[in-house]
């Protein structure tokens, strides 16, 4: 499984927890659960999450209902199982009943923005949606040629902007009018790559949310941020970064093919209460899956 073959650094720092766990015993505890505290930070699950997990096993084992090693890593798994899927919390796409719905995809560049785009539209395609695709990356000029080769790919059509240096909010604005007239299902933006610290972007983005907005009201109806999933503790502010500005409704993680480090995800979903709708586990078509958190605890603590 391609999910599986990622996490590997990831799962080579929480491997230890397995020998640690096996001798564990009650006398133990605190020094077991101080390594144990080292191990997840050393994994990127930030010191928030890892003070919250270690001290609820502590909880768990003074209370006398944690009994072995093995059930402390049940316990542990679990514990990030409840972290990754919060009550309320859809991780299914929410496209709403007006025709078309609009999702914008926004992030940082070379995350993987163009190519989850791309697989998205293929899986949506796939479930009988009629897809137009928006290319209002006009910051970059090899992006709109990106966006077209998988317009290709996958045999969506797709709005590019007629001149250059087109505001990227009126090329989704005349797309989504475009998507209304034509009775598409729904119009997939791509948005330009942004630092998050970078404010005259982040100004564009809102620009995007509301000329879109105007066409079709509700709209949009999903702003999805694409984080890579190799980027480490930064991404917490990146999300918190994207979040403040414009509201993000679901998260698609990307590259977890590679050597992605697992850890601060959970912080991300933890603290930002957002939940991972899909992940990116390659470049091909078909390489974008819905997140299964028990897949994704399962291959980081395996
Ligand atoms: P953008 O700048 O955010 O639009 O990023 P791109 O979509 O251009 O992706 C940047 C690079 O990452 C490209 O070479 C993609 O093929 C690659 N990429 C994107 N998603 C994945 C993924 O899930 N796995 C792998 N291995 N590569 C990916």
């Amino acid at each position: 499984d391609k999910l599986f073959s990622g996490f590997s650094k990831t799962r080579d720092n929480l491997a230890v927890i397995d020998e640690l766990l096996l001798y564990w015993n009650l006398s133990e505890t605190d020094r077991v659960l101080d390594e144990l505290e080292e191990i997840l930070l050393v994994s990127d699950f930030g010191p928030r999450i890892t003070i919250k997990i270690v001290e609820s096993l502590r909880e768990d084992i003074l209370a006398g209902k944690l009994k072995s090693g093995s059930e402390i890593k049940d316990a542990l798994k679990r514990s990030v199982l409840d972290l990754l899927t919060k009550k309320g919390n859809k991780t299914d796409l929410q496209l709403g009943f007006r025709k078309p719905a609009v999702v914008l995809i926004v992030g940082v560049n070379g995350g993987g923005k163009t190519t989850s785009l791309g697989k998205l539209a293929y899986r949506l395609k796939n479930d009988g949606a009629k897809i137009l695709m928006a290319a209002g990356d006009t910051f970059r000029a090899a992006a709109s040629d990106q966006l077209e080769i998988w317009a290709e790919r996958t045999g969506c059509d797709i709005v590019v902007a007629k001149e250059e240096k087109a505001k990227a909010s009126s090329v989704l604005s005349q797309a989504v009018k475009r998507g209304k007239e034509e009775g598409f299902d729904v119009v997939l933006c791509d948005t330009s790559g942004r630092l998050h610290t970078n404010y005259g972007l982040m100004e564009e983005l809102i620009a995007c949310k509301k000329a879109v907005g105007k066409v079709v009201p509700g709209a949009p109806n999903e702003i999805l941020l694409v984080l890579d999933g190799n980027t480490g503790l930064n991404m917490l502010p990146q999300a918190r970064e994207f979040n403040e500005v414009v509201g993000i409704t679901g998260l698609i993680l990307t590259k977890l093919d590679g050597s992605a480090r697992g850890g601060c995800v959970v912080s991300v979903v933890d603290e930002l209460g957002i939940p991972v709708k899909f992940v990116g586990v390659g470049e091909g078509v078909e390489d974008l899956q819905p997140f299964d958190a028990e897949a994704f605890v399962n291959a980081v603590f395996s």
